[in-house]
């Protein structure tokens, strides 16, 4: 039997954009297709892995290490949740102490050395919150655990913004390292034209537009079931969405050092759309 490779996925996007329910539900698609699967939650907000462990309160690596030390089992900070996935919330500092990216260095180490990566795994996803790459946030990408990376964004220009600024980031440690953008995955906002502007944002970026996942209140239906759409609803067209999004990355070819685009041109490209008018007023 070929030896399986371990595709080290991080999902990046701005707050709220709806990485960690996009991250979820694509998990479970991958299941579905019977692969094995770690999630590690990069967000001191703790909530990347609470639709499919059902709500169970997953305690931290943090609050672990501060509460019972050191000296701790691996099944102290990682729990099997749908259809076996395996779940880590890195945690974070208490809220305006130290560095919230902390977290994800510690959860990382402390992963390894409990032996979490084993060789059964074929995908390592993290979720990582953050507008910017920046320090600690940088983690999965800048010390080569994850190579490939996916942003979650939307028609609306702050996901787009934040989404050219996470690129230039991930350029910065391509050129170091070996990471590369996977695409933009778009989580609808219903904005007109959004299937456009995001091609042609994607295009301009020099990466592909992987998958359109739409809007739908099903999504939260579920969350308040505490369920993916996937678990709560399997007949749903929107869990046909994820499934084809976790198709199309399992099946991805395309990966490329991001070709970030200055401020000018995105904002061309948002008036080309008619995201804005020509006086640069936000008229969504
Ligand atoms: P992030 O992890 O990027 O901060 P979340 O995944 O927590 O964002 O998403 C924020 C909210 O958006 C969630 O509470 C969820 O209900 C909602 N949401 C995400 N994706 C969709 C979607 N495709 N359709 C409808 N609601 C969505
Ligand atoms: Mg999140």
């Amino acid at each position: 039997m070929a030896e399986k490779t371990l595709r080290q996925v991080a999902i990046y996007g701005k707050g709220g954009i709806g990485k960690s329910t996009t991250t979820q539900n694509l998990t479970a698609g991958l299941a579905e297709l019977g692969k094995n699967i770690m999630v590690v939650g990069c967000d001191p907000k703790a909530d990347s892995t609470r639709l499919l462990l059902g709500g169970l309160a997953q305690k931290t690596v943090l609050d672990t290490l501060r509460e019972e030390g050191e000296d701790i089992e691996l099944d102290a900070i990682m729990k099997k949740g749908f259809k076996g996935i395996k779940c880590v919330e890195s945690g974070g500092p208490e809220p305006g102490v130290g560095c919230a990216g902390r977290g994800i260095i510690t959860s990382i180490g402390m992963l390894e050395r409990l032996g979490a990566y084993t060789e059964d795994l074929d995908y390592v996803f993290y979720d990582v919150l953050g507008d910017v790459v920046c320090g600690g946030f940088a983690m999965p990408i800048r010390e080569g655990k994850a190579k490939e990376i996916y942003i979650v964004a939307s028609g609306e220009m702050m996901a787009l913004y934040a989404a050219n600024n996470i690129s230039k980031g991930i350029q910065k440690y391509a050129l170091k390292g070996g990471v590369r953008l996977g695409g933009i995955i778009c989580n609808s906002r219903n904005v007109d034209r959004e299937l456009d502007l995001l091609r042609a944002f994607a295009k301009e970026l020099g990466t592909q537009l992987i998958h359109f996942v739409p809007r739908n209140n099903v999504v939260q239906r579920a969350e308040i079931r505490k369920k993916t759409v996937i678990e709560f609803n399997p007949e749903d067209k929107q869990a046909d969405e994820y499934r084809e999004l976790a198709r199309k990355i399992e099946e991805n070819k395309l990966f490329v050092i991001p070709k970030p685009m200055t401020q000018e041109r995105l904002e061309e490209i948002l008036i080309e759309y008619g995201l804005m008018d020509l006086d640069s007023e936000y008229i969504i």
